[in-house]
């Protein structure tokens, strides 16, 4: 059993740590909203009122934050985790956020004795829940192999990419190809709707072939119904796009196809739908379509 401190209990965090409880650790959770500690305890969890109170006496320190800000504020904060953590601690930032943010908080833990990984994971809320989450590490492999017994537990397919940064470097790359496909998707379906195709049987059959992908296998369902429930919001993935189109252009790469996805997520966000699950880029295609529903 090793004792792990838990913060950030939000769509992703929340059935992570349950996990984490299920497979017989002691987790301690800290979050900013108080019920989803609550939710943690109901599930075996323990609670915590502060970071300091979680990450005193813990082995490990889970952190599953929204975006590059709120991880520098609770792990480089003067409250935050570094200032409580004891030496030998290893922090696994599950977040996604920018590469040279990861890098900057991977030398300042290691100033305080303190292992880092950049862990960001892919495969969305069901992942999360089903424990089965792709994670791309970023980090010593010594880091990673003491946090191995624990992302065993919430993740099926977890990769060493290289050193600190290059988790999220990967992870950029899976926003790229996740945010252009969904796009692709919702052409698809509302092509396939006009022209009056029966789209579940469509979709089906597209599943099986060179075409099928996992959004169509998690995401057609709930496109067809128009529900836009998160999921994944469409505030984080335009974060992502930030990331990844900068990240390019660092690089002198050209990747005009993200680009345009970027811009398509920055103007679904503009339109007042940065709460919606991303798959909502189908209300943008039926607006440019004129099809928009009222
Ligand atoms: P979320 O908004 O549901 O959860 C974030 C949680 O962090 C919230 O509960 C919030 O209250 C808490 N929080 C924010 N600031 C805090 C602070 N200073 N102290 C304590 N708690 C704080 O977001 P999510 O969907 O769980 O995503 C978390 C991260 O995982 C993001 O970086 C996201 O890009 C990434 N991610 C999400 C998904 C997904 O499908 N939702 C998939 C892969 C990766």
């Amino acid at each position: 059993m090793t004792k792990i401190a838990f913060i950030g209990l939000g769509i992703m965090g929340g059935p992570m740590a349950a996990n984490l409880v299920a497979a017989g650790h002691d987790v301690i959770g800290f979050n900013r909203s108080r019920g989803k500690v609550d939710a943690l305890v109901e599930r075996g969890g323990r609670a915590a009122g502060s970071i300091r109170e979680a990450v005193g006496d813990a082995d490990v320190v889970v952190t599953m934050l929204p975006d590059s800000p709120d991880v520098e504020a609770v792990v480089l904060g003067d409250d935050g985790v570094l200032a409580s953590a004891r030496p030998g601690t290893v922090l696994v930032d599950a977040s996604t956020i920018r590469p040279d943010v990861s890098v900057r908080i991977a030398e300042a833990a290691r100033a305080k004795d303190v292992g880092a990984l950049d862990a960001p994971v892919s495969g969305g809320e069901a992942a999360a829940i089903e424990g089965t989450l792709s994670i791309m590490v970023g980090g010593e492999s010594a880091d990673m192999e003491a946090a191995r017994p624990l992302l065993d537990v919430v993740g099926a397919t977890i990769v060493h990419v290289g050193p600190a940064g290059s988790g999220q470097i990967v992870k950029a790359a899976n926003q790229l190809i996740v945010a252009g496909t969904i796009q692709l998707v919702a052409e698809a379906i509302v092509f396939l709707e006009a022209q009056g195709v029966d789209t579940e049987a469509a979709v089906k059959v597209l599943a099986g072939g060179l075409a099928g992908n996992r959004i169509l296998d998690r995401k057609s369902a709930g496109m067809l119904a128009r529900q836009f429930a998160p999921g994944f919001r469409v505030d984080l993935h335009h974060k992502d796009l930030g990331i990844v189109t900068s990240a390019a252009r660092e690089v002198g790469v050209a990747i005009p196809m993200g680009a345009l996805a970027a811009q398509l997520m920055g103007a679904l966000r503009a339109e007042g739908h940065g709460d919606l699950d991303h798959s909502a880029l189908l209300l943008l295609v039926e607006q440019l379509s004129g099809r928009a529903r009222g």
